[in-house]
């Protein structure tokens, strides 16, 4: 096959994102790495415990007591746990009803929940009217793909400064199949901060919400969320939670363990 030069930027891309944290951070785009086999099909295994329904919001108690690190086990199946340093999902937790991104809206194959597809659709669509042309980077992933990002990350950076960046695995909001990382042209396809000041990412910021997402990690807030700030991820809560969200004046870290 000949391989031209739009193919290859298109694998450097899929495999950046892959090395993401919860995306990526801009330590994450200098290098190539192969793009694991688990990325390319994503696991759809259901678990015993994942609901079918992933828009209804069940109550986000913790599963189990901490564990001997402090860490609380959270519910599968429930797109409303709080998932940061302190809340993980098990292992085997994954959607019950993955389905693809369309391709005119992806960098790659990527999957999201069912409940978030027709949202997240939308979303790129009034973008697209409005002159923004956005793509996804990075959506569901499972724990082991987690699991190798955040090695990655750790053998690139050092423990600390990978804690900054990448979520553990069984930490990351993408193992939800919720949650989207977003890139565009003016960015090169990359996660990277100044996606923020670009005209797709400022208008994601402003109007995300309308389709039931929200920024994760914003500017400045790494003390209440434990990640550098991270422009291109977005999670969907839902319309009606979304507005809380927003009305709150919270991040969604401190929302989350809140309700
Ligand atoms: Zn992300």
């Amino acid at each position: 096959m000949r391989r031209t030069r739009a193919w290859w930027r298109g694998a450097a891309a899929l495999a950046l994102l892959l090395l993401a944290a919860c995306g990526g951070g801009e330590g994450a785009t200098s290098e190539f790495v192969p793009l694991p086999s688990a990325a390319a099909t994503p696991s759809i295994a259901a678990t015993a415990t994942a609901t079918p329904e992933p828009n209804v919001v069940a109550a986000a108690s913790p599963t189990a007591a901490p564990d001997g690190d402090g860490v609380i086990v959270v519910a599968c199946g429930d797109p409303l746990v709080p998932l940061d340093k302190r809340h993980r999902l098990e292992e085997d937790c994954a959607p019950a009803d993955l389905r693809p991104v369309p391709a005119a809206f992806a960098w790659g194959s990527h999957s999201v929940a069912a409940a978030a597809l027709g949202p997240l659709v939308e979303m790129l669509e009034d973008a697209a009217a409005a002159g923004h042309r956005l793509v996804v980077l990075s959506a569901y992933r499972d724990y082991e793909v987690q699991r190798g990002a955040f090695r990655s990350h750790v053998e690139r950076l050092g423990l600390e400064q990978a804690e900054r960046v990448s979520a553990r695995p069984g930490h990351s909001e993408h193992q939800l199949g919720t949650t989207v990382d977003f890139a565009s042209a003016a960015v090169n396809y990359e996660l990277v901060e100044a996606f923020g000041d670009t005209p797709g990412g400022r208008w994601l910021a402003e109007r995300a919400h309308e389709y039931g997402f929200a920024l994760s990690y914003p500017r400045g807030a790494e003390a209440v969320t434990g990640y550098q700030y991270e422009p291109w991820h977005f999670r969907w809560l839902g319309r009606e939670t979304a507005a809380e969200l927003r009305a709150s004046g919270l991040t969604l870290t401190e929302f989350l363990r809140r309700r």
